[in-house]
């Protein structure tokens, strides 16, 4: 029979590293760019009876019966991202953004098709191409950069490369990239070369439901995202797309990337766009986005510098080589972790250590400004990090910006401290 007894009875070891990584969340600031915290509201609807349904197909198209009440939920999520991004087109059923990136490229492309992406060391992700990932194992995939002096994407250089190679699938969207895309310029080049424009917007399609980044779905033919980054959701990947490529989308995702959706998350992920919708979340967005100029000024002001010069997103790549020459971002990152400030090592453009040890750290505000933190806050953070990073060796500061990075963490907690969102 069911044992429906609390966690805490049934599985008191687990109940243990839940407290003990609420309480990592609640008294570390949170820099990590992917990250963000969701709302008890998300967490009830993923920690619901919805993960009991299996659904193999699409609303009205099911292999399994009984799928009454899960037709009407995802219909519900898909009616509420058509309104929020004006969309055609929606499938809520990738597990993730690399599934739904997956469930695009075999939807619309046969295998060994070129495709043309973000190179990955210089702000792409895993799923645009990497040789250790499916897409650079399954298609043929090339890569544009950044122009060495101004840090952006050179459009030129994207057009050259798409005239020589004829990808089939444009695709702009990045990770590490802290500047707007030109929608206009890649669909004109997609378009002279007769490739489907496609936008990974899985790092700020949050921003772009709060109206702080520019819409590319009225644009581009594909976008795809996340739900639990900027956005704040429940974990898992979203596809929208022009009308026509929909039904090839639909096959891509299932049966060819994935079985029966987890739709305990897409329930999640209804209730994080039902969020979006409201006009707090348009705050929201706007303050990520002045948080992370107020850090990128901060850490010019202290002599760190920011790649590109700024930010328009949420996210700060900063360059370690400026503070001193040996530090690595493998070493800062987990100094930085010590002190209670969590973010990750990142490449910067061009840069000359592996990808393993690189000379950059990537910052983001999505989740610190969930926290409730502003752009004084941020200033305060900032200043801390480069105080950290200026003295890396000099136990005595560390110490210092350790206790400064808890008092101010410890005004901005995430959760109570006795939080169980599943209840
Ligand atoms: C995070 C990310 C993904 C993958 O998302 P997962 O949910 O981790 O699979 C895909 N594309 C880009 C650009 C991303 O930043």
């Amino acid at each position: 029979m069911i044992d429906n007894r609390p966690l805490e009875q049934v599985d008191p070891e687990m109940a243990a590293l839940i407290r003990k990584d609420l309480e990592r969340q609640n008294t570390h600031l949170h820099l990590i760019a992917s990250e963000n915290f969701a709302s008890r509201a998300v967490m009830q609807a993923t920690g619901s009876v919805f993960t009991n349904k299996y659904a193999e197909g699409y609303p009205g198209r099911r292999y399994y019966e009984g799928c009454e009440v899960i037709d009407e939920m995802e219909e519900l999520a898909n009616a509420r991202v058509r309104h929020l991004f004006d969309a055609e087109y929606v499938n809520v059923q990738a597990h993730s953004g690399a599934q739904a990136n997956m469930g695009v490229y075999f939807g619309l492309i046969e295998l060994g098709d070129t495709v043309m992406g973000m190179s990955l060391d210089q702000g792409g992700h895993l799923t645009h191409g990497s040789h250790v990932n499916f897409s650079g194992m399954y298609y043929n995939f090339v890569s544009y950069g950044l122009d060495r002096e101004t840090e952006l994407i050179d459009m030129d250089e994207v057009r050259r490369i798409a005239l020589e190679s004829r990808p089939k699938i444009l695709l702009a969207g990045y990770s590490a990239y802290s500047r707007h895309l030109d929608y206009e310029a890649f669909r004109s080049i997609a378009d002279e070369v007769g490739a489907i424009f496609m936008v990974d917007a899985a790092h700020f399609i949050g921003l772009i439901a709060g109206k702080a980044y520019p819409n590319p779905v009225p644009i581009a033919d594909i976008v795809t995202g996340t739900t639990h980054k900027a956005f704040r959701g429940a974990r898992g990947g979203l596809i929208m797309a022009k009308e026509q490529f929909g039904k090839a989308i639909d096959k891509g995702v299932f049966p060819g990337a994935q079985g029966g959706s987890l739709y305990n998350q897409i329930a999640g992920k209804a209730v994080a766009f039902h969020e979006a919708a409201q006009p707090e979340f348009r705050v929201y967005a706007a303050q990520v986005v002045a948080n992370a100029k107020a850090m990128a000024e901060s850490f010019i002001d202290e002599g760190v510098r920011v790649v590109s010069g700024g930010t328009d997103n949420h996210l700060i790549l900063a360059d370690l080589r400026s503070v001193d020459p040996d530090l690595t971002g493998k070493h800062a990152a987990s100094m930085l972790n010590e002190l209670g400030i969590t973010m990750n090592r990142n490449s910067i453009p061009f840069d000359p250590r592996p990808p393993f040890v690189t000379s950059g750290i990537r910052m983001g505000t999505p989740a610190i400004t969930t926290q409730g933190m502003e752009e004084a806050d941020c200033r305060t953070a900032a200043e801390l990090i480069s105080r950290a990073v200026h003295h890396y060796q000099d136990e005595a500061v560390l110490a210092d910006v350790k206790r400064e990075v808890a008092a101010l963490a410890s005004k901005f907690t995430p959760y109570e401290s006795d939080f169980s969102g599943h209840v």
